[in-house]
């Protein structure tokens, strides 16, 4: 009994012996498995996704993670290199007010020392013209007259100002945008607007018909900045995305978050209206970074970051 029992032990212990190989083998080869796959994602080189961007366009630039703490330079501003899961992350904002034509575009690094240059070519985007017949009582929404009314906007601007003058430091989403609703776009990104023939602005969103009611979602998770009632915009809200990024929903009839609440993708922030400058029941939804308002499509396209 003695022996089958010493021999017994003596297998067990080669067999266990055995398997610790084995499974040391395994967990080896696992682990290189993870670090050949984490090489791969990991960016080795700077990628510009567009070098030929339209006006109001989002270019994302990947490199590196030696370069997230580097910069963008365009047009003389300054664009921040951020570090993220697969290396680094710039977005640079093409601007509509930006003229068309050859821009460089400089990497530089923490140093400031220039890592490449790329030529840009900023092309001319296809915008609509936009023409509203605008009655006093609306025209006086946008462009007061009235001295208690004109402090009021003042108050608002410096209001939505501080909306999106901080944001947080990482990334709050990690999916593409979503559009807050269906419905018919009434005015396009970047339309020239006319009030009364004479040039307003360049429309910085986009608007949503709907009826009065329609439930809008957020974008994207997120922070809200702002949700109030304003005399040009109606009851507004702002989400702070991170990164600089903040989306903004107009002319609500009805507010369903408040300023702090965190959001999630697809959640229900507010109903549809005409509160404010409008015309009829519509949402206006924008986005921006670094305040520059781009196309929202460039948002809802995103696939860097899914
Ligand atoms: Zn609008």
């Amino acid at each position: 009994m003695k022996i089958s029992t010493d021999l017994t032990e003596k297998i067990s212990t080669v067999i266990r012996g055995k398997v610790s190989i084995v499974a040391r083998g395994l967990m080896i080869s696992v682990f290189l498995m993870l670090v050949i796959g984490s090489l791969s994602a990991t960016a080795t080189e700077v990628e510009i996704d567009n070098l030929e961007p339209e006006l109001g366009q989002l270019v994302i630039i990947t490199a590196p993670y030696d370069l997230s703490e580097g910069e963008v330079i365009v047009n003389e501003e300054n664009f921040p290199f951020r570090a993220d899961e697969e290396g680094a992350v710039a977005l640079l904002p093409i601007s509509y007010w930006w003229n068309p034509g050859n821009y460089t575009l400089t990497i530089v690094d923490s140093q400031g020392r220039t890592w490449t240059k790329e030529e840009l070519k900023v092309q001319q985007a296809d915008f609509a013209e936009s023409y509203l017949t605008v009655d006093e009582d609306q025209e006086e929404k946008v462009r007061p007259t009235d001295p208690e009314k004109q402090k009021r906007q003042q108050r608002e601007q410096e209001l939505v100002a501080e909306a999106r003058a901080e944001s947080a430091e990482e990334r709050l989403w990690s999916s593409a945008f979503i559009w807050p609703l269906e419905g018919r776009i009434t005015t396009d990104f970047g339309a020239t607007r006319y009030h009364n023939e004479e040039l307003a602005n360049r429309h910085n969103g986009i608007d949503i018909a709907a009826p009065v009611g329609t439930s809008v979602v957020a974008s994207n998770n997120g922070e809200v900045t702002l949700a109030n009632d304003l005399l040009a915009t109606g009851k507004t809200i702002i989400i702070d995305h991170g990164w600089n990024v903040f989306s903004s929903y107009l002319h609500l009839s009805k507010l369903k978050v408040e300023v702090g609440e965190k959001v999630e993708q697809g959640q229900v922030i507010g109903l549809v209206g005409e509160t404010g400058f409008a015309t009829g029941p519509h949402l206006h939804w924008s986005l921006s970074y670094n305040r520059i308002f781009l196309d929202p499509r460039d948002f809802v396209d995103l696939s860097e970051f899914n």
